[in-house]
This record gives C-alpha cells, sequence and structure tokens, in this order.
C-alpha cells in the first residue's frame, strides 16, 4: 500500500509519482510506498497551511481533546504501525509510545488554558502583552518515537494558534498521516495540519527556506539540525533544535547499586538504545567498577533486554550495520567488549544485542560518538573532580544521571554537568511541564510545557498612554 502526503484534509499523491521503499526492520520486508515529496507538494502543502482559518482557543482545545479520544479508541491500530515502521515492539507502543502521544495532546490543550501575560503599569501608563500565533509553523521529526515526537511539536503549535506542516522521518512515516486524517476525521478545518512524506535533502530544504514558515522545531541529529540553522538564520525564522547526545552516567560507590545498576542497563538499552537520552557511557567509581560491570553484564543478558522478545530491533538494517561497525573500532581502540557486540536474531532482520564495552579510553571515538544502539561503554574513575570532567568531555549537553546517596555531592554535581537534564538516582523520569533541551551540540532552545508555548507564539507589547 502506497502512503501519501496529507494536505488540505485530504490524501494527496506526490508530484513526482515517486515512493520510497517503507521497510519493516524486523522481516526486511517491504510494507509500502511512502510518497516522495518535492517542492511541488511542499508549495501545495504551505498554501494550504496559509489558507487554514484561524480558531479560537476554545476550538483548538476541543479539537485536540477529540483527536486524543480518535486515537485512544484505535490504538492497536496505531501501535501497529508504529511498531512495524520503527521496529519497536508492540508492546512498547501499546504502553509507551501512543499512550505518550495522547499524553501530548491533552498536557497541551490543557496548558494553554492556563496561560497568562503580563501587565507592565507606570505612573501614566499601561503596558499589556498579546500573545499571538505565529502563522505556518514546520515541524521535522527523527524516527526514534515518530508519534510521540510529532505529537509534542503538534499539540503545543496548534494549541497557540498556529497551521502546521509537518515531515515525519522517511523511515518512519505511518502515523504521522494516521494521525493527521483522524485530525480531519474529527473536524479539524482542512489545512490546519498537513503532512509531506520524503527525503530530508528535498522535502526539508523546501521547508525550511520557504518565506511562509515563520518557525522550524526540529528533533534530530546534530548534523542536520546545523545544517537547518544555517538555512534559517539569514531568513530570521525561529528555530527550535532538539539534536543528538552522548549522555553520561555518573555512579559512585556509595549508590544503591540494587536500585542504580538495573536503572544505569535500562538508561543504555531503553529502546534498544535508540533515544537521544540514552546513557551510552557509564562512569563508575574505581572501588565499586568491578562489582559494576559484572551486575551490568548479567543486567544485559537476564531476559528484560532480550531482542526479539522484551526489546525490539534497530530500526533499519543500515542502521543495523552503522552500530555494527562501531564493534571493530571498539575493537581498534582497544576495547574488551564483554556481551553482546554485533547482531543477533536472523539475518533480514535489524536486531542487536545489548553490548557492553570496557577499556576504552574515555576520548576515543567509540566512546565519543553517537552510536545510537544498544551499547553502553564503562570507564573507571578515582574522584568526584575526574568524573566530572570525563562527563563533561564531549562535545553534547544533552542529558546525565547521577547515581548517589550523597546529595550534597549530587547537587553540586548536578550544577556543574553540561547537561541540559540532570537525574539523580534516577533516568528519563518526565514531567511535562519541565524545560526540554539540550547544551552545546545537543541543542538550542527549549520544548515543554510554556516552553513550548512560547516557542510557538509571539509576544507583543501594547502601551496606552493614561
Ligand atoms: P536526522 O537528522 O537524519 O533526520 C531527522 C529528520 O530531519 C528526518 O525527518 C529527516 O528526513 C530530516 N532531514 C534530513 N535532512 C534534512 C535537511 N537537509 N533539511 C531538513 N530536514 C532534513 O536524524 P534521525 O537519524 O532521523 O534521528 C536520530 C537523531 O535524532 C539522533 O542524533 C538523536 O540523538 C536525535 N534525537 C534527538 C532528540 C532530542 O530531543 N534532542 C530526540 C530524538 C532524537
Amino acid at each position: 500500500m502506497n502512503l501519501d502526503h496529507w494536505i488540505a484534509g485530504k490524501a494527496y499523491a506526490p508530484a513526482s509519482a515517486q515512493y520510497l521503499d517503507n521497510v519493516d526492520p524486523k522481516t526486511g520486508q517491504r510494507i509500502g510506498g511512502i510518497a516522495q515529496g518535492t517542492a511541488a507538494d511542499v508549495d501545495a502543502a504551505l498554501a494550504a497551511a496559509e489558507a487554514a482559518p484561524k480558531l479560537a482557543v476554545a476550538d483548538r482545545v476541543q479539537l485536540l481533546h477529540a483527536l486524543a479520544d480518535e486515537v485512544e479508541g484505535r490504538i492497536e491500530e496505531f501501535a501497529e504501525a508504529e511498531a512495524r515502521d520503527s521496529g519497536k515492539t508492540l508492546q512498547a507502543c501499546l504502553q509507551v509510545d501512543v499512550p505518550r502521544s495522547l499524553d501530548n495532546l491533552r498536557f497541551f490543550a490543557a496548558a494553554v488554558q492556563r496561560e497568562e501575560t503580563a501587565c507592565h503599569q507606570m505612573e501614566d501608563g499601561l503596558n499589556y502583552t498579546l500573545r499571538q500565533a505565529l502563522g505556518t509553523v514546520v515541524t521535522i521529526t527523527p524516527w526514534n518515537f515518530p508519534l510521540h515526537l510529532f505529537t509534542w511539536k503538534l499539540a503545543p503549535a496548534i494549541a497557540m494558534g498556529n497551521a502546521v506542516v509537518a515531515k515525519p522521518s522517511e523511515v518512519t512515516p505511518s502515523t504521522a498521516t494516521m494521525m493527521a486524517a483522524a485530525f480531519t476525521k474529527v473536524g479539524a478545518p482542512a489545512g490546519l495540519l498537513n503532512v509531506v512524506h520524503g527525503l530530508g535533502a528535498d522535502v526539508g530544504e523546501s521547508l525550511c527556506t520557504d518565506p511562509r514558515v515563520k518557525a522550524i522545531s526540529f528533533t534530530g541529529s546534530t548534523a542536520t539540525g546545523k545544517h537547518i540553522a544555517g538555512q534559517a538564520s539569514p531568513l530570521l525564522k525561529k528555530v527550535s533544535l532538539e539534536l543528538g547526545g552522548k549522555n553520561p552516567s555518573l555512579l559512585f560507590a556509595d549508590a544503591d547499586l540494587d536500585v542504580a545498576v538495573p536503572g544505569v542497563a535500562r538508561a543504555a538499552f531503553l529502546n534498544t538504545g535508540q533515544i537521544c537520552l540514552c546513557g551510552s557511557r557509564l562512569l563508575v567509581e574505581r572501588s565499586c567498577y568491578d562489582e559494576v560491570v559484572d551486575r551490568l553484564v548479567q543486567e544485559a543478558e537476564a531476559g528484560d533486554w532480550t531482542p526479539g522478545e522484551t526489546m525490539g530491533s534497530l530500526v533499519s538494517a543500515d542502521h543495523r550495520d552503522k552500530v555494527t561497525s562501531y564493534m571493530a573500532l571498539a575493537k581498534e581502540e582497544g576495547g574488551t567488549i564483554l556481551c553482546g557486540g554485533g547482531p543477533v536474531g536472523p539475518p533480514a532482520g535489524a536486531y542487536f544485542a545489548p553490548t557492553v564495552i570496557t577499556d576504552l579510553p574515555i576520548s576515543c571515538r567509540t566512546a565519543t560518538e553517537e552510536i545510537f544502539g544498544p551499547v553502553v561503554t564503562v570507564h573507571p574513575f578515582d574522584h568526584e573532580d575526574e568524573a566530572l570532567a570525563m562527563a563533561n568531555h564531549v562535545p553534547y549537553g544533552l542529558g546525565a544521571s547521577v547515581w548517589t546517596q550523597n546529595l550534597t555531592r549530587a547537587h553540586r554535581l548536578a550544577a556543574a554537568l553540561e547537561s541540559g537534564m540532570v537525574w539523580i538516582n534516577t533516568w528519563n523520569k518526565r514531567d511535562y511541564r519541565v524545560p526540554f533541551g539540550g547544551m552545546k551540540q545537543s541543542g538550542l532552545g527549549r520544548e515543554g510545557g510554556r516552553y513550548a508555548l512560547e516557542f510557538y507564539s509571539q509576544d507583543r507589547n501594547i502601551c496606552i498612554q493614561l
């Protein structure tokens, strides 16, 4: 079956009449075709977005709730499509990916109703702030959480009164179109949400350079993010960039190892290691290093991370080959692979075994580049200062976790770690209100809560002479 764009409230065949292959990474089988978008399709989507009616906030709120209810009623259908595109387990899609997407819709529908703006009084004047929509905004999303990241951007953009043109990853396109069709079904006016499929180099470029686009919200790799920033900045578009990571987990000898070791294993292997926040560098205090490494290998082999059962595949055969190439590199760089270390299961599938690597220098490529698979490198340290220096050593700065019972140390490290998010004795615990985003090469701007509502709007000051 071919998947078309969704433009102006209906399925829209690509002007190119060309379709890319959509492949199930668990089997290597072709699922169907994906519309290969070009500048002509982007033009149609932007025209539809510009023509979409402006809705009152109550109508936007009602539509977001109606969309959530509609998708919830068809949760199996959405979860199956997400699992087929991405290689995730159906269970993960049913329990995490789709429910989180519904939460995004409902959270921002509620949040926009609590929006407030300021009033600044003067002796003889009064200022008030008008917060208004930007107009047409673009969202560009990756393949690791297709529906969750799509809705994480869509919901605040719609809540604030914008029209959206979304460009999902060409690797995981299905649920974005399903969501757009569902939005139309529950009453969203034509053009409020448009989805254009295709390659980043074609569709993405046309979107990012079009003057009708007022803002671009991008989640993906640092290289693509920098490219988009370079295109958008001369046109003075608003840009939000959520990029890559090589996140440290810092584990001290005073941590409760019964909690900490499963915690750092989860940080390393969840979603087959394909989370921007994954703790792919584990720094361990030397006095407990041997015990932690032993326990970590046991965790990796114990059953929570079994490819094809409790852990999904990687997103594609190409990505599996990329992750595999790092195993040879790790050996060249002096690493010892204690478990995993390569693909598993049928050759056509993109399954990869959870992998623990030791003995690598902290500054080698394996320990500093984003591998984006179920691979963790483990490094000993002697002092807190050394751990901090190792943690901050990489150009990325997205997430970090600190495992210790010494809260004074935890606060000290939290302030000093160059990382947009720090978790203490936990990892990836999320509250939708908190600022989400990276430092250094991990991004620009913040998503979540009021940060997202502010991104998708502009504040204007009105001053009255009294
Ligand atoms: P990617 O950068 O290759 O692609 C992301 C999206 O950008 C896709 O839709 C792609 O088609 C599009 N794109 C590619 N080239 C483009 C261009 N020139 N112009 C416009 N759009 C273009 O990333 P990916 O491989 O899909 O995703 C994995 C990456 O995403 C990892 O680096 C991961 O860390 C990052 N990520 C970051 C976060 C975060 O919140 N910081 C969350 C999830 C994933």
